[in-house]
């Protein structure tokens, strides 16, 4: 099972996307997938080109619209895998109804955001995920406002999959996208992928000296919402690991009716009049 294609990224050098690139590839073949079972749909943005990068079924949408797309494509094909992917200017600016109301209705897809708290593909404008006080073009006497909090948001959307990495934790990365591929209902993964082009403050090694590891907090207990609440306010959201699983709900696909029974893909939808007449009929 190989996810790799012979397409080459144009991302700049050292970009934090190549590691998620890599670990999606890596992930898929490790739960068995089969590059003609996924499907990688993203938004706009530099990291938006990944759906070009994975050998898979892919569609590169348009701006902050990712997910209405990946979850057309999970109703319609329930037998695909369905990644969503994007940036945070994507998903957290004018993608972000997508993203709360994709969180709630706990569809079974795989939401990746590459985080760089920048926007790159534009050359270096203030995103939502911006602290207070970062200076670029578009704000060159810093940041008025607050920055974004993707953790907490999902958390108070009703998550039922909420997870945290670093692009260069490969090995980490990898397997948060495994648990958020084998999960049933919406998993949320945001990435800390640095623009090392746009982006002097978030850094590498700024990464490296301010990120926590959940695993290394005695008693984390990623089933408890609260406890995970408190964590992100506590580091200030910088964390890495699963900050939040829910086993117990159903996904959205397992309360639709009929939706178990046959992909919308596979079905006879010729519209002759017998056929016309029996779904008037269900309707009645
Ligand atoms: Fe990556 Fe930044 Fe270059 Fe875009 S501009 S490819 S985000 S390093």
């Amino acid at each position: 099972k190989d996810f790799r294609n012979n397409v080459k990224p144009n991302w700049c050098p050292g970009c934090g996307d190549f590691s998620v690139q890599a670990a999606i590839q890596r992930a898929a073949a490790n739960v068995g997938l089969e590059p003609d079972n996924l499907a990688v749909i993203s938004g706009i943005g530099c990291s938006g080109r990944i759906s070009g990068y994975i050998k898979s079924y892919g569609f590169h949408g348009i701006h902050g619209r990712s997910l209405p797309i990946a979850q057309g494509v999970k109703m319609a094909n329930r037998d695909l895998t369905v990644i969503a992917s994007g940036g945070d200017g994507d998903g957290f600016a004018i993608g972000m109804g997508h993203t709360i109301h994709a969180i709630r209705r706990n569809i079974d897809i795989t939401y990746i955001v590459m985080d760089n708290q920048i926007y790159g593909l534009t050359k270096g404008q203030t995103s939502p995920r911006s602290a207070t006080g970062f200076k670029t073009k578009s704000t060159p006497e810093g940041s008025i406002e607050q920055a974004v909090s993707p953790m907490e948001l999902a958390l108070s959307a009703g998550a039922t999959f909420v997870a945290q990495s670093f692009s260069t934790d490969l090995k980490d990365l990898t397997a948060i996208i495994e648990a958020g591929l084998n999960h049933k209902g919406f998993s949320f993964i945001n990435v800390f992928s640095p623009c090392v082009t746009y982006n002097k403050i978030n850094t590498y090694d700024w990464f490296k000296e301010h990120l926590t590891k959940l695993n290394t907090i005695e008693g984390y207990d990623s089933s408890n919402k609260e406890l995970a609440m408190q964590t992100l306010m506590q580091h200030d959201s910088l964390v890495t690991g699963i900050i939040y699983q829910d086993t117990s709900r159903p996904s959205y696909q397992e309360l639709v009716p009929g939706y178990a029974e046959e992909p919308l893909t596979k079905a006879d939808l010729t519209l002759d009049q017998a056929h016309f007449d029996k779904l008037v009929a269900e309707f009645m």
